[in-house]
């Protein structure tokens, strides 16, 4: 890889083209700051963490690396105004907004110096992005876990797409733990790409063990997205998500499926693992993760994976 002329490293003043995606309950500062140490970007998941959680994981990330890292902030959770305050505050160089307006942040946030980066689901929403200014596109295909689009367009059609209607650097997305699916997101047109599942059965994610465990079980046909009535969330196949389905069947009555969630279903799931009640979101990547392993691993494994895929003849 030729590093030095990678929009995406240059951009963030990284080593490789890897980002860790800031997922609910995973995402806390060891995973961040091991992906860092590693030449990645580690992104903090704002999601999961009230605010004074988010300063704590911040502070303790910039003690645990002196590299660049990131806090991802999903605009669909509450006091989004605090964690962008703390995220001034604390100093923090790199946000990447999903799950809301790409405007709402992204011009304040650089005239204070910062880098932003938003996420999205289709080329419409990217071409937005563009507009509002952002630095970088994160486009994130239907493979993905947790909240996802409703389109269902597939990675592999939507990076290509993305790409030939913005010029912004461009990060893929969705279906990539492997470094031959990182090399072919970015033969697709993809500067850099953003890595979830992957990163979600390390030692260093903050979600529970059984759930990690779980991600090394499950197999092609185990997720699926529902939920589009509310946010779109590919999950797990599970007791809790049956009990979805049956909802479904006896008629799509949409506060049934509010009173059915709950609150704080996620958390049940993939940190205090309960893995029949709770909502457990992976992608379909999961198929192809057998071990929990050490980040060091999973890069040493991405890198030369990424080597050592060759050009297929035709
Ligand atoms: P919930 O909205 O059910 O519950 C909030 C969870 O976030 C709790 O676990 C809470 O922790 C934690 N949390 C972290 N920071 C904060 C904070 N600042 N204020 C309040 N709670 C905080 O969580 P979900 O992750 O399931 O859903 C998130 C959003 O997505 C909600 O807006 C929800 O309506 C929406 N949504 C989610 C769906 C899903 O499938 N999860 C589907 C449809 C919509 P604690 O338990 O320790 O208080």
């Amino acid at each position: 890889m030729q590093k030095d002329q990678n929009r995406i490293t240059q951009l963030f003043n990284i080593q490789y083209p890897i980002i860790q995606a800031g997922m609910i309950w995973h995402s806390g500062w060891r995973l961040a700051s091991a992906v860092s140490n590693c030449g990645g970007l580690g992104l903090i998941g704002a999601g999961s963490m009230y605010p004074d959680i988010l300063r704590e994981n911040i502070r303790k990330c910039k003690q645990a690396t002196d590299k660049p890292f990131g806090v991802n902030v999903p605009m669909l959770y509450p006091n989004l105004d605090e964690v962008i305050r703390i995220i001034l505050e604390e100093g923090v160089k790199i946000v990447f907004t999903s799950a809301g307006n790409p405007k709402t942040y992204t011009e304040m946030l650089q005239k204070e110096g910062l880098k932003v980066a938003h996420v999205v689901s289709s080329t419409k929403f990217a071409i937005k992005c563009e507009e509002a200014g952002v630095d970088a596109v994160v486009a994130e295909g239907f493979e993905a876990g947790g909240h996802n689009g409703r389109d269902e367009t597939t990675t592999f059609c939507l990076i290509p797409n993305v790409k030939k209607h913005i010029s912004k650097p461009l990060i893929a997305a969705g279906g990539i733990a492997l470094g031959s699916q990182m090399k072919a997101a970015m033969i697709l047109g993809a500067d850099g790409v953003q890595i979830g599942s992957r990163f979600a059965a390390t030692t260093e994610a903050s979600a529970h063990d059984n759930w990690k465990h779980k991600i090394t079980e499950l197999q092609e046909g185990d997720t699926h997205l529902t939920l589009k009535e509310l946010a779109p969330v590919r999950m797990v196949k599970n007791k809790f998500f049956n009990e979805l389905e049956e909802i479904y069947n006896n008629g799509r009555n949409k506060e049934s499926l509010i009173a059915s969630l709950g609150r704080a279903r996620a958390k049940k799931g993939m940190f205090e693992g309960d893995m029949d009640e709770g909502e457990l979101e992976i992608g379909q990547v999961s198929a192809l993760i057998d071990e929990v392993l050490p980040v060091g691993t999973v890069f040493n494994n991405l890198l030369e994976e990424f080597r050592n895929t060759g050009n297929p003849v035709i």
